[in-house]
């Protein structure tokens, strides 16, 4: 295991390099430094003991001469030869001792100049003496003075020589005293030094220890991550969601899962007979990228996870998505995991092809798409190909709605518009008219939907416009057409009617012939009446007045007038069409019950056209009831309150009525059971009424018959009505 070696090397290596070199420092310092103390120590003790022998050299000397001295003294002083006895002996130890400190002191300059000039001194005065001591014949007191002061030349000489090695000693003394301290200062520093390395060496070793508990602490849990990341491959490899393959760099694929065999079309024996390469299975464009693959893995282990495609085993191809990365055991094996992209693929296409398909929806069944933001400002405006006089491409975008130029609606419908989409409401069909290249309207109504976010916050609005230019052009012919229409229906009603107009306009005219024939007769008698006379002339004024009223009407009825915009009595305008066709109802036995609410608001729009609505319905009512061989014959006008606060007329009959599949078709165009029917009175008096904001239907009497209703708004209602037909999403 070289690894765990090396490893295990190089936890201590570090403090052990160092403390080994600053013990082998220590130790080399301490050596020197202790040789060198040695060698100090010794040259002061050899100074020391040189010292002492020249000491006690010159002590024997001092002592020698002083028995020299006392002998030559005594003999000079008596003649007593018994004091010569040891003369001899005496100067030869002064001699010896005197060449023994020559010696002791060679290797110090001053002292053995000293010694030399003792020794010379001693050599000079003994032999002085000597003649002294051998020319002597008595008693010399003088004698013996000059022989003591030889000698006291020699003893001073001594006693320089003692001084000078004293101070030597005192010297030598401090020596020794500054060797023991360096001594101890050498000792403390190698002390303090070893203790400073012990310290940094437990240091060190105390931190690698921890390093090395916290490597082992990582190592385990490495394992352990290791451990647990290959039973999460083997589960991912078992589970077969996606594909497992393992491999070499080099191409090889060692082992797969079934998922991936599946995948691909191959068969566990294929694996193992090592059919199955991964250079081979990946198509030709895509190699490089697998070089490129290959490469990152060496460099960083794993791979980000790209799409390419794999070979079938039949040929075909299927696009994957693979990611990989090495395994930490082996630098030459990996994972890798693959993705069949197929399904989403084909998600991908399927949207594509939807979107296509919207778009194309779009393009044909809308002329514009856009998208505005949470401030309404356009964001995006798409507009049909076929849209000749389009706005720029971005000219509108950033701005709103109502900053683009439109000449409609007008500000109120802009208002209410805004109140929409300030709510985040949806809205229909609400037409805007734009200035059009040929200096005319172009029209064109939008719808939109409010978007929200997953939050639930408002983002803005997405919806379609139409051109509607060349619709309402339709409609306004379509308005035109039916109002020719209504005008002729108008006429064959009058028509029918000739039988009643003609008894309503005769029956004045009668009264006025009646009247006047009166008069003639009032003027006539003796005296003349002329009171009669006048009662009767204003009569006749009011019968020519009701005359010319029924001739009026009927002028305003037949007459085509475009749609104007009256306020009137409701109930007043029906009992005008009851009185136009009361003889008609006279004629056939037609009993009239009606049923007016007093008080109603006034209606607004237009009179004549819902006295035509009006006429129409009483007149279906008589037809049907004629033709019908029913015994009664009944006819019922109501006007009552709605509950939404306009007005509905109620208009029932006692004929042969309707079919329940039949009270939508009557009101289709041309729809008639009559033999000269046209079909168009009950389209033209519902379209009339939803006009005036207002609704239409039919619907069977219970008594039998048919009954037909309307609703009208009534004045102060009939403002939002109409705006609300004009804005339905408001
Ligand atoms: P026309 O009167 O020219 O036929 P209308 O539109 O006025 O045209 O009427 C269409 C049809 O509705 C009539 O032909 C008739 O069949 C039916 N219809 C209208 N009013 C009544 C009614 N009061 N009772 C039964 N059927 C009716």
């Amino acid at each position: 295991m070289p690894v765990s070696l090396s490893q295990s090397f190089r936890w201590f290596a570090r403090p052990l390099v160092l403390v080994v070199a600053a013990l082998l420092t220590t130790v080399v310092a301490s050596g020197f430094f202790g040789f060198q103390y040695w060698q100090e120590k010794q040259a002061a003790n050899l100074a020391h003991e040189r010292n002492r022998e020249v000491l006690e050299t010159l002590e024997r000397l001092k002592t020698v001469i002083a028995d020299v001295e006392a002998q030559r003294r005594g003999y000079l002083l008596t003649l007593d030869p018994h004091y010569l006895k040891a003369y001899g002996v005496s100067d030869e130890s002064v001699r010896r001792d005197a060449q023994a400190l020559q010696t002791l002191v060679a290797g110090d300059p001053l002292q053995s100049h000293r010694a030399g000039h003792l020794a010379a001194t001693v050599a000079a005065k003994l032999r002085e003496i000597d003649e002294i001591v051998k020319t002597v014949r008595t008693y010399s007191g003088p004698a013996a003075m000059a022989m003591i002061r030889s000698l006291d030349e020699i003893r001073s000489q001594i006693d320089q020589m003692v001084d000078h090695e004293r101070f030597l000693r005192v010297d030598l003394e401090k020596r020794y005293e500054a060797l023991e301290r360096r001594k101890a200062w050498l000792i403390t520093t190698a002390v303090i030094i070893v203790a400073v390395l012990a310290g940094v060496a437990l240091a060190l070793a105390r931190r690698e220890a921890i390093r090395r508990r916290k490597a082992i602490a990582e190592n385990i849990a490495l394992q352990g991550d290791l451990l647990a990341r290959d039973k999460k491959i083997r589960r991912l490899v078992d589970a077969n969601i996606v594909g497992v393959i393992f491999w070499e760099l080099d191409g090889r694929i060692l082992e797969a899962n079934d998922a991936f065999l599946k995948m691909l079309g191959y068969e566990r024996e294929d694996l193992a007979s090592g059919r199955v390469n991964r250079t081979d299975l990946t198509p030709p464009e895509w190699r490089h990228r697998d070089l490129r693959t290959v490469a990152e893995l060496k460099r960083m282990g794993t791979v980000q996870p790209f799409e390419k495609e794999y070979f079938r085993k039949d040929g075909s191809r299927v696009p994957v998505l693979v990611g990989g990365t090495m395994l930490e055991q082996n630098q030459n094996q990996g994972v890798g995991f693959v993705l069949d992209l197929t399904e989403r693929k084909q998600a991908e296409e399927a949207l594509r092809q939807s979107e296509e398909r919207f778009r194309t929806l779009v393009q044909f069944s809308f002329d514009v798409y856009w998208e505005t933001d949470a401030e309404h400002r356009f964001t995006h405006q798409e507009f049909a190909e076929t849209l000749a006089d389009a706005p720029a491409p971005g000219a509108e975008i950033g701005k709103t709605r109502w900053e683009v130029p439109y000449l409609e609606p007008d500000e109120e419908a802009w208002r209410k518009h805004r109140e929409t989409l300030e709510a985040h409401l949806p809205f229909r069909d609400f037409e805007l008219a734009r200035p059009g290249p040929d200096g005319g309207k172009r029209y064109i109504s939008v719808s939109g939907l409010p978007v929200f976010d997953k939050t639930g916050r408002f983002v803005g609005y997405r919806g379609v416009g139409r051109h509607i230019t060349e619709r309402r052009r339709a409609e306004e012919a379509l308005r035109a057409m039916q109002s020719e229409l209504a005008h002729a229906n108008r006429v064959t009603t009058m028509g029918q009617l000739t039988a009643s107009i003609a008894h309503e306009v005769n029956q004045p005219i009668a009264a006025t012939v009646t009247n006047a024939q009166a008069a003639l007769r009032w003027l006539s008698a003796q005296p003349p009446d002329l009171g009669e006379v006048r009662d009767s002339l204003r009569r006749i004024v009011e019968d020519g007045k009701r005359a010319g009223n029924v001739v009026g009407g009927i002028r305003t009825l037949i007459n085509k007038v475009p749609p104007r915009k009256d306020r009137f009595d409701l109930n007043e305008a029906i009992l005008e069409m009851v009185a136009l066709t009361r003889s008609e109802m006279l004629k056939h036995g037609i009993l009239l019950q009606t049923e007016l609410a007093p008080g109603l608001p006034v209606a607004s729009g237009d009179r004549t056209q819902l006295q035509q609505v009006i006429l129409n319905l009483i007149l279906n009512a008589i037809e049907a009831m004629v033709g019908s061989d029913k015994g009664t014959r009944e006819l019922r006008i109501n006007t009552e309150r709605e509950v939404a606060g306009g007005a509905l007329v109620t208009i029932s009959d006692s004929g042969p009525g309707l079919d329940p599949q039949d009270v939508e078709r009557v009101f289709k165009a041309f729809y008639t059971t009559k033999a000269k029917g046209m079909g168009m009175g009950l389209a033209i008096c519902r379209s009339m009424v939803e006009a005036h904001g207002g609704r239409m239907w039919a619907s069977a009497n219970e008594a039998g018959g048919a009954v037909f209703q309307f609703t009208l708004p009534l004045e102060d209602e009939s403002v939002q009505a109409r705006q609300i037909q004009s804005n339905p999403a408001a």
